[in-house]
């Protein structure tokens, strides 16, 4: 089977090195086998993702010399798709409309900690269909019943990484995870699930930051019959300090690089190499 990857990156920022990485790894991991590299965007967060950062991405990777295969997906465009996948688990009993606000989850939520932060405590689980008709104008969530759903499916679930062996889904730290947002009708998780199978994606490369998130999309596969495809967690870039590289922390964006004169050849080599001569001395954890 020829292997597609991709690179997803939110509209929510200017790319930095830790992005080019990414992308580099992605994109080659296609092209030496002969497969296709896509480019997604991921911007269904309306309030934080700008179109100028969509444009920014794409002039990016073109100056990095990253071309990417077909159309560039966006996920605000897909909603629906989300919406049926939603649907369906709810039918099937598997999610539930959550009210909280943040402040009240992380007033209540004890550990463990999931990748988004404190695993919810499950407050609106047991909330009866009469008091959710009763609330269904009130703006909310909607979280996966992690007990419910894991009762489910075939145990075990596992996935293959190059990084980690095979690994045993293990979803539990996560707890019941937002799967449509109260803003938007999808979650990254669910999104990110969904539109990796339906565009064939067979191999997963992106950072060890996002290696737990797995556990979960692992699980969201199994519920809706989706393949799983191979994941790549690479290791993340790091600054002089040993500290991830953040745009926060004053990660050199791309363009600023390239507004100082860059190379993009010597730079994507150093990234191939593992060795970033520009820059803070920056090296690949
Ligand atoms: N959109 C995510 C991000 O920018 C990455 C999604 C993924 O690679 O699964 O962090």
């Amino acid at each position: 089977m020829a292997i597609v990857s991709r690179f997803a990156p939110s509209p929510t920022g200017r790319l930095h090195l830790g992005h080019a990485y990414s992308a580099v790894r992605a994109h080659d991991l296609a092209r030496a086998a002969g497969g296709r590299f896509l480019l997604r965007i991921e911007d269904i967060d309306a309030t934080r993702s700008r179109e100028s950062f969509v444009a920014g991405i794409e002039e990016d990777l073109r100056w990095l010399g990253l071309a990417w295969d077909g159309p560039v997906v966006r996920q605000s465009a897909r909603l629906p798709l989300y919406a049926a996948a939603l649907e369906r688990l709810k039918t099937m009993g598997l999610v539930y409309p959550c009210f909280c606000t943040r402040a009240e989850i992380a007033a209540s939520a004890t550990a463990p900690h999931g990748s988004d932060g404190p695993a919810y405590p499950g407050t609106c689980r047991a909330l009866s269909p009469d008091e959710h008709a009763a609330r269904a104008d009130a703006p909310h969530a909607w979280r996966l019943d992690l007990s419910a759903a894991l009762a489910r499916v075939d145990r075990p679930l596992t996935w293959r990484d190059t990084a980690a062996g095979t690994v045993m889904a293990d979803p539990a730290a996560q707890g019941d995870v937002v799967l449509a947002r109260k803003d938007a009708p999808t979650s990254y998780h669910f999104a990110v699930t969904i539109d990796d199978a339906a565009q064939g994606v067979t191999d997963v490369v992106r950072g060890a930051d996002l290696f737990e998130a797995t556990h979960v999309h692992r699980l969201l596969q199994a519920l809706l019959g989706l393949p799983t495809p191979i994941y790549h967690h690479h290791p993340l870039l790091t600054g002089t300090d040993g500290r991830r590289l953040a745009k926060r922390d004053g990660a050199p964006a791309l363009a600023e690089l390239r507004a100082g004169g860059a190379d993009p050849v010597a730079l994507v080599a150093a990234l191939r190499a593992g060795t970033l001569p520009i820059g803070a001395g920056i090296a690949a954890a």
